[in-house]
């Protein structure tokens, strides 16, 4: 049996090493394929992918009619520029619009540059719709927060690892803890452009905020004359059993912030979703992109938005996560002191006793099973959609396995 000291392992991590920098801690083990909910290492060894880049393959490895699109797009054309039309942009921009409830769309590539838009299309509708003072502008974030590694987003995190090292930081944004609407309200005055939430907080650990929580950010916001952003990047296109994690609480925020899952696991594509009365104070030349909306991109939101429209990856989402968190709640007290589950989604707090997150997430390695800590003692499990309930049942065996070693 294959083991992780293969010299084909070992040869490929010490040859990255040598001209990669050390920006990611990544578990021992090169991937090579992978199909569905399962990945295949250099020495042919095969794992259940219970992280899904981080939401980004919520449809899974090589999901058939994903890479059906992009194959027949590549053929045909992959980058104009916005310098010009191109025929498939219009078509992914009008069925985005149309899941989201919304009328326009700003494509992007990353999630941080939909979030850094959503910023810049905040202030603007402050200065130019609700008549903010120049440059007073505030966006009120959530402490615990995540919204991706640029300057400015880091600028607002209040994890040192985040942010601390690269200042000086960007102004105007203000701090609250999470789950506290009351917390919102305060902070709130007449500079406020926007409130901008993870509506579950994903890199903080699956974070679920008390119910209601929602409801009150969105009902403070429309008396205060203030955006509503939700942060739907890791939370959204069908992870928490919804299409957005704010229909938990039947809640539509302003603005919607869209990536990951967006680019059907092959490409990134991300995107701000919002009405005209907002996102429509952008001016031609004010923003923009070389690769976002590229038809490759528009092909494969395309396929993804078709996908989730037909609800089938939001039930199946709901159903398996029943399953899941009816598992996982079975461990606490047995290495595990707290589970979060929403949706296909869940945070696993690992006793201390037992090991750091960390080596509970290597001794699942070693058993077949891939899955992510966070902040230590938290392991997130992100499966794709496509998952089946018996490969859960086998991976929370798994998990309970590492637990008692
Ligand atoms: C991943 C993530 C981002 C950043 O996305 P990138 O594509 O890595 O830039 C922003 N917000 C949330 C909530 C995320 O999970």
């Amino acid at each position: 049996m294959s083991t992780s000291t293969d010299t084909g392992t070992l040869r490929i991590i010490t040859a990255e090493d040598d001209h990669l920098a050390h920006n990611y801690h990544p578990l021992p083990v090169v991937i090579s394929r992978g199909e569905g909910a399962w990945v295949t290492d250099v020495e042919g060894k095969r794992y259940l992918d219970l992280l899904s880049a981080y939401s980004a393959l919520n449809f899974g490895h090589g999901h058939p009619a994903i890479l059906a699109a992009a194959r027949e797009q590549l053929d045909r054309l992959t980058l104009t520029s916005r310098a010009y039309h191109n025929d498939r942009l219009g078509p992914f921009a009008a069925a985005l619009a149309e899941l989201c409830g919304k009328d326009l769309v700003l494509p992007m590539n990353t999630g941080a540059e939909a979030v850094e838009t959503g910023i810049k299309v905040a202030r603007a509708w402050a200065y130019r719709v609700k008549g903010v003072a120049p440059d007073a502008a505030k966006i009120v974030v959530a402490n615990g927060n995540f919204h991706g590694r640029t300057t400015t987003i880091v600028g607002f995190s209040d994890d040192p690892v985040a942010y601390e090292g690269f200042g000086p930081y960007a102004p105007g944004f203000v701090h609250v803890p999470f789950g506290d609407a009351a917390a919102i309200e305060a902070a709130i005055d007449e500079s406020t452009a926007a409130v901008l939430i993870e509506p579950i907080q994903g890199e903080a650990g699956v974070v679920i905020p008390p119910e209601g929580y929602l409801r009150a950010v969105r009902e403070l916001c429309t008396a205060r004359g203030v955006l509503f952003i939700a942060d739907e990047i890791q939370s959204g296109l069908g992870r928490v059993g919804t299409t957005f994690a704010c229909d938990r609480e039947g809640v539509v925020p302003d603005v919607y912030l869209l990536g990951k899952a967006l680019g059907g696991g092959i490409l990134p594509v991300s995107a701000v979703v919002a009405n005209r009365d907002v996102l429509g104070v952008i001016r031609p030349g004010e923003h923009g992109s070389t690769f976002g909306g590229n038809p490759l991109a528009a092909a494969v939101g395309l396929q993804v938005v078709e996908m989730l429209a037909s609800g089938e990856f939001q039930t199946r989402a709901a159903a398996l996560g029943e399953h899941l968190a009816a598992r996982l709640d079975a461990l606490v007290g047995h290495g595990v002191t707290a589970v979060r589950v929403a949706g296909l989604w869940a945070g696993v707090d690992i006793d201390p006793a037992v090991g750091t997150g960390r080596e509970v997430a290597e001794r699942m390695l070693a058993r077949g099973v891939l899955v992510k800590d966070t902040h230590g003692q938290t392991i997130r499990l992100a499966p794709p959609l496509v998952v089946r309930g018996t490969e859960l049942d086998w991976a929370v065996e798994q998990l309970r396995h590492v637990l008692t070693v």
